[in-house]
């Protein structure tokens, strides 16, 4: 994790839990994670490169900075 304020978060109350979260797919290091198929996506801390690849690409705009 390079820039730590920078990783950003699902924000539960925008995320339509949509069906494999295709924005995983658009995550070069797999930070973002989903166990279940509608289950809330969480990004791991640990692993995110804070690119925020992924708050361009979420369609409902669900991915946030904090
Ligand atoms: S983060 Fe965006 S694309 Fe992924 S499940 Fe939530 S709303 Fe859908
Ligand atoms: S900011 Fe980049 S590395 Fe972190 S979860 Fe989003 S796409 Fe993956």
């Amino acid at each position: 994790m390079r820039q730590n304020y920078r990783v950003p978060h699902v924000d539960a109350d925008k995320c339509k839990l949509c069906q494999r979260c295709p924005v995983r797919a658009k995550c070069k290091t797999r930070a973002l994670v989903q166990f279940d198929a509608y289950e809330l996506p969480y990004i791991d801390r640990d692993i995110c490169r804070a690119c925020l690849t992924c708050v361009d690409e979420c369609p409902f705009r669900a991915i946030v900075i904090e």
